[in-house]
C-alpha cells in the first residue's frame, strides 16, 4: 500500500499515485473532511477559503467514483474561463492514470470547437463556465442526462456575477439522483436557498474556518539580498539556526551540485540530490535525511516532490521557485502534521514580483527579516555555549576530568584557565568567516494596494481611514499613499513595507459601527 496519506482517505491507489505525482503529501483539511463524504455518496457542501485545495476535494472522489461508459458523468461549473481552466488541469493530472477525459469549455473561445470535441463521445468530465455550458445544452450539443456529479465551484462568486438563473437552468436538464456537491467561500442567504431547492435533504456540511491555508502553521520569511551574498546569506542563516532538518531548494540540478560542493568546501556537512543522480544515491541520500544522520538536504523541486519525511524544520527556497505552485509544494515539506515550521527565502530585487505574487495567491504574510549580522549569531552560538557548559556542571559527571583540573589549578589562575577553555571551545565552533558587512540590499519601493470593506455609505472620508489606520498600526502616515472612496469599500495605496503590519492589524475593528475587513486588492480581472 502506497504510505502517502491520501491513500487512507478511501481513493483508489492510481489516484493516490497521481496525487503523490502532484507532490501533494498531506490532504489539506478540507480534502479529508470532505473525501470521504464525498466517496461515500453523500451531497455536499463545502466552505473554505481560496488556496485551500477545493478542486482535488471534490476531483479525487469524483474521479474515483465515476462510472466509465458513454456520456457526461461529471459537470462542473466554475464562474471564469480562468478557473475553469485552472480545474480542467487539476482534473486531468489527478485522472492521469484512469484515463479519465475531462473537457473545458468557455465563452472567448470558438464554440465549434468545443462542439467538435464532445461530438466525439468520449469525454467524462465537462468543466465550464455557466454560460457556455448553457449554450451548448440547448443546442442539444451537451448532453446532461447522464449526469452523476454535478459541482459548483465558488458558487457565490457565479451568483454575484449574476449566473443564477443559468445554473438553475442547466441543473434542470441534470437527472435528480446525481450527487451534488457546492463549494463557496461564503455562505450568503442565495446559496443556502439554492443548496436547499437543489440538493438532497441529507447534504453534509464541511466549513473550515479561516487561515487553514495549507500553509498556515508555517513561520514564512524573506531576506532581500544582492545576488553576490546569496552563499554568505544562507550559511549565516544556517549558522543562526542549526535546523536539525533543512530541505534547501535550488531551481536547477547544477545549482544544486555547485551549492553542495561550495557548502561542503565551508565544512557543512550537506548532500544533494537531483533527477541526474542515479536511483540508489538517491535512496541512500534520502535514508540518511530521514533517519537524522543528515540535518541539510540540497534538492530540485522535482527531486523533492516524492519526499515524505517527518519533522522537517526549515525549508530554505535558496532561489525563489519560479511558480506559485512549486512554493507551496516546496514550503508544504515543513510544518507538517501539526507541526510548526520555517520557511525562509532569499531574494533579490529581481525576485520582488514574484514574491509578491506568491504571497498574493497564497494569500500568507511572508515577512521581511534582516540578514543575521556576525554578531547575531556569534552571541546566540556563545549563549548555546554557556548554558551547555551549565549544564554540564549541574550534572558534574567529569571526575575523569578531575585530575587534570587540579593540575592546571596549581600552576595557573582558575579564572585564565576558564577563559582559555572557552576560547578554544568558541573558537572551533566558528568555523566561518563572516564578512562583516549588513547584507541586506534595499528593496525595490513598491506599493501595495489594499482593500477595505468600508465606503463612502458608512461615513468614510480619507481622514477619518487614515486615523483608523494610524490608531490601529502606528505606522508613519507618509506611508499611505493614494485613497479611493468607494460606495461600500475603499483602496488604499501603501508603502509595501507597512502592509503586512496593516493587513495583520487593522481587520477586525469597526469605523463608525461597519466591521473592517482588509485585504490585498485583487487585480486579476474575474
Ligand atoms: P481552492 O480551489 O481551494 O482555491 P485549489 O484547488 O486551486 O484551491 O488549490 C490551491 C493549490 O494548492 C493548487 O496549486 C493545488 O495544486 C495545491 N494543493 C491542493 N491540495 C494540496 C495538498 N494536499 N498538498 C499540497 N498542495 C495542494
Ligand atoms: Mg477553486
Amino acid at each position: 500500500m502506497n504510505d502517502n496519506q491520501f491513500s487512507i482517505l478511501g481513493l483508489k491507489e492510481t489516484i493516490v499515485n497521481a496525487i503523490e505525482d502532484l507532490g501533494f503529501t498531506k490532504p489539506s483539511q478540507i480534502q479529508a473532511e470532505s473525501i470521504p463524504v464525498t466517496l461515500g455518496g453523500f451531497d455536499l457542501i463545502g466552505q473554505a477559503q481560496t488556496g485551500t485545495g477545493k478542486t482535488a476535494a471534490y476531483g479525487c472522489p469524483i474521479i474515483n467514483n465515476i462510472t466509465k461508459s458513454e456520456g457526461i458523468k461529471a459537470l462542473i461549473l466554475a464562474p471564469t474561463r480562468e478557473l475553469a481552466v485552472q480545474v480542467n488541469e487539476e482534473l486531468k493530472r489527478l485522472s492521469k492514470y484512469e484515463k479519465t477525459v475531462v473537457l473545458p469549455v468557455y465563452g472567448g473561445e470558438s464554440i465549434d470547437r468545443q462542439i467538435k470535441a464532445l461530438k466525439r463521445n468520449n469525454v467524462d468530465i465537462v468543466v465550464g463556465t455557466p454560460g457556455r455550458v448553457l449554450d451548448l445544452t440547448k443546442r442539444k450539443i451537451l448532453q446532461l442526462e447522464k449526469v452523476e456529479f454535478l459541482v459548483l465551484d465558488e458558487a457565490d462568486e457565479m451568483l454575484n456575477m449574476g449566473f443564477i438563473e443559468d445554473i438553475e437552468t442547466i441543473i434542470s436538464h441534470t437527472p435528480e439522483e446525481r450527487q451534488t456537491l457546492l463549494f463557496s467561500a461564503t455562505m450568503p442567504q442565495a446559496i443556502a436557498k439554492l443548496a436547499k431547492n437543489y440538493m438532497k435533504s441529507d447534504a453534509k456540511h464541511v466549513a473550515i474556518k479561516k487561515n487553514s491555508l495549507t500553509v498556515s502553521k508555517i513561520e514564512q520569511n524573506y531576506f532581500m539580498i544582492n545576488n553576490k551574498h546569496r552563499l554568505e546569506a544562507l550559511c549565516r542563516l544556517l549558522d543562526l539556526d542549526s535546523p536539525t532538518s533543512a530541505i534547501i531548494f535550488c531551481r536547477t540540478k547544477r545549482g544544486v551540485d555547485e551549492l553542495v560542493e561550495e557548502l561542503q568546501s565551508k565544512g557543512y556537512i550537506v548532500e544533494g540530490m537531483h533527477g541526474d543522480m542515479t536511483q540508489v544515491h538517491r535512496l541512500t541520500t534520502l535514508n540518511k535525511f530521514k533517519s537524522g544522520s543528515l540535518n541539510l538536504l540540497i534538492a530540485t523541486d522535482v527531486a523533492a516532490r516524492g519526499i515524505d519525511v517527518e519533522g522537517i524544520t526549515h525549508v530554505i527556497n535558496y532561489d525563489l521557485p519560479q511558480d506559485v505552485e512549486s512554493y507551496v509544494h516546496r514550503i508544504g515539506r515543513t510544518g507538517r502534521a501539526d507541526k510548526s515550521g520555517t520557511a525562509y527565502s532569499l531574494v533579490t530585487p529581481k525576485d520582488f514580483s514574484m514574491l509578491k505574487q506568491i504571497q498574493k495567491v497564497t494569500k500568507s504574510t511572508i515577512t521581511q527579516k534582516p540578514v543575521p549580522t556576525a554578531e547575531e549569531i556569534h552571541g546566540k552560538k556563545f549563549n548555546g555555549m554557556l548554558s551547555e557548559i551549565k549544564e554540564t556542571i549541574d550534572k558534574g559527571d567529569f571526575s575523569k576530568f578531575m585530575p587534570s583540573a587540579i593540575e592546571l589549578n596549581e600552576n595557573y589562575d582558575p579564572i585564565s584557565v576558564i577563559a582559555a577553555l572557552i576560547k578554544v571551545k568558541f573558537e572551533n565552533e566558528s568555523t566561518f568567516e563572516y564578512s562583516s558587512n549588513n547584507l541586506d540590499a534595499p528593496a525595490k519601493k513598491e506599493d501595495v494596494r489594499l482593500f477595505f470593506s468600508v465606503g463612502k455609505r458608512d461615513g468614510l472620508t480619507p481622514k477619518v481611514l487614515i486615523n483608523y489606520i494610524k490608531d490601529t498600526t502606528r505606522i508613519n502616515g507618509s506611508t499611505i499613499g493614494q485613497i479611493d472612496l468607494m460606495e461600500n469599500f475603499s483602496f488604499v495605496t501603501v508603502e509595501e513595507s507597512v502592509s503586512a503590519k496593516i493587513l495583520n492589524n487593522c481587520p477586525g475593528g469597526n469605523i463608525n459601527k461597519k466591521r473592517v475587513n482588509v485585504e490585498i486588492a485583487n487585480k486579476r480581472k474575474r
